[in-house]
């Protein structure tokens, strides 16, 4: 059935304007999709009012207006959607999930389709994930030169587990694969379970973990420590099974990398306790633990600096030792490179806390979380809320970000 006879089969009475032409639908979505991969969005929004159609993009993490559609583009819109991605178009009642790809200049992106009934007719949330994404170098994260420093010593162990952690989409992955690829995958048996597969690295053993079929991380791990492994890399240890079996794998010789959905470095510690790992076991395996967040970054173009407000005196003083009358802050007032948002990209923040004889044998004593943190500061780790303050007077991020980040 036509679009256009679907639409005024549903809203009989709807007189349909002059300029409405059904076979403009698929261009226009096709620019939707075209701008929304310009404009480096993750996501799109096509969200239903009662009176109009709203789009939204989300970009660095932020949702942003980007259009808005009479209403009449509501069906046509959403079913063209539907039939680029293989979902039933007569199906208004119940959710859809669908997947379909689009190609922008070569760069192959993949849709995640998601239609959801609402009292205003169906929403559409596409998710949008590049095909190859381009990984990021290690120095390129964002961490201070001195944490890198540790950061890289630490990758010269031969076994022992590395912990990314921090909420969803902090960025801990994208900080595993930066580890991982400073190793020589033709030297060395690295290989992965993934739950999905995001980067696709040269020379390395990457699979997909399908718990549909029974194949999960523990049965994953299992198998790949028979498969002579150097590097192992857990894409996330979500129970005790998985736990214990990485710890075991680190402690036999192999160097093993995942991410918990812990906030802190120390808290890190009391959720593998919970997962009733040993103590002497978490403080022999664990090396180190990277807990992190990602910032919008002040956009470079159209960035400003402006004397530290004296309400931020104390603050800079106390927390990070910086002299507040010589140091700056920065905003963007937006300009065309950064959508007129003011901010161009992400940058991470980290919170790195290694493993030293002093925090073993605290682990160890059964310390609690703040002797344990205090300790980790006292031997050079620097907490996410100073790792903020520093990127806030270096320009990286705004004062704002960096308090939203520290609340
Ligand atoms: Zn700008």
């Amino acid at each position: 059935m036509a679009l256009l006879d679907t639409l005024q089969q549903e809203n009989p009475v709807q007189v349909i304007p002059e300029g409405f032409d059904e076979d403009k639908i698929p261009g226009l979505v096709d620019e939707i999709f075209t701008e929304a991969i310009q404009k480096r969005a993750s996501d799109i929004h096509f969200k239903p009012l009662e009176e109009k159609l709203m789009i939204y993009f989300r970009i660095d993490g932020q949702m942003l207006p980007h259009k808005e559609f009479e209403k009449l583009y509501h069906h046509p819109i959403v079913a063209r959607i539907k039939i680029i991605s293989g979902l039933k178009i007569d199906e208004h009642r119940l959710p859809q999930d669908g997947k379909s790809s689009f190609t922008l200049e070569e760069k192959e992106v993949d849709l995640r389709v998601s239609v959801l009934p609402t009292n205003f007719g169906e929403k559409v949330v596409i998710r949008l994930l590049e095909k190859s994404p381009t990984l990021v170098k290690l120095q390129d994260l964002g961490m201070l030169p001195n944490v890198l420093l540790k950061v890289e010593e630490k990758l010269k162990s031969s076994y022992g587990m590395i912990l990314a952690v921090g909420p969803t989409g902090s960025g801990k992955s994208t900080s595993l694969f930066s580890m991982i690829s400073t190793f020589d995958a033709t030297k060395h048996n690295i290989c992965t379970l993934e739950d999905p597969i995001e980067y696709k690295i040269p020379n390395v053993t990457q699979s997909q973990i399908n718990t549909e079929i029974g194949f999960d991380f523990p049965d994953g791990l299992r198998t790949i420590v028979r498969q002579d492994p150097d590097i192992i890399m857990v894409g996330e240890i979500r129970d005790q099974k998985t736990a214990s079996l990485a710890i075991e794998s680190a402690l036999t010789g192999h160097l093993v990398f995942s991410t918990l959905h812990t906030n802190t470095a120390v808290g890190t510690i009391q959720r593998l306790l919970n997962m009733d790992i040993d103590r002497f076991l978490i403080s022999t395996a664990v090396k180190l633990i990277i807990s992190q967040r990602l910032a919008r970054k002040v956009c470079n173009y159209c960035r400003e600096q402006y004397a530290v407000p004296k309400k931020y005196h104390d603050l800079l003083r106390k927390e990070i030792d910086v002299n507040p009358e010589e140091a700056f802050f920065y905003k963007s007032k937006g300009c065309d490179k950064c959508n007129q948002t003011g901010y161009k990209g992400r940058i991470g923040l980290f919170e790195v806390m290694e493993m030293t004889p002093a925090i073993e044998e605290l682990i160890v004593k059964g310390a609690s979380n703040p002797d344990i943190e205090k300790k980790a500061v006292e031997e050079g780790t620097i907490l996410l809320r100073k790792d903020a303050l520093f990127k806030a007077v270096t320009g990286d991020i705004t004062i704002e970000e960096a308090l939203h980040i520290m609340s």
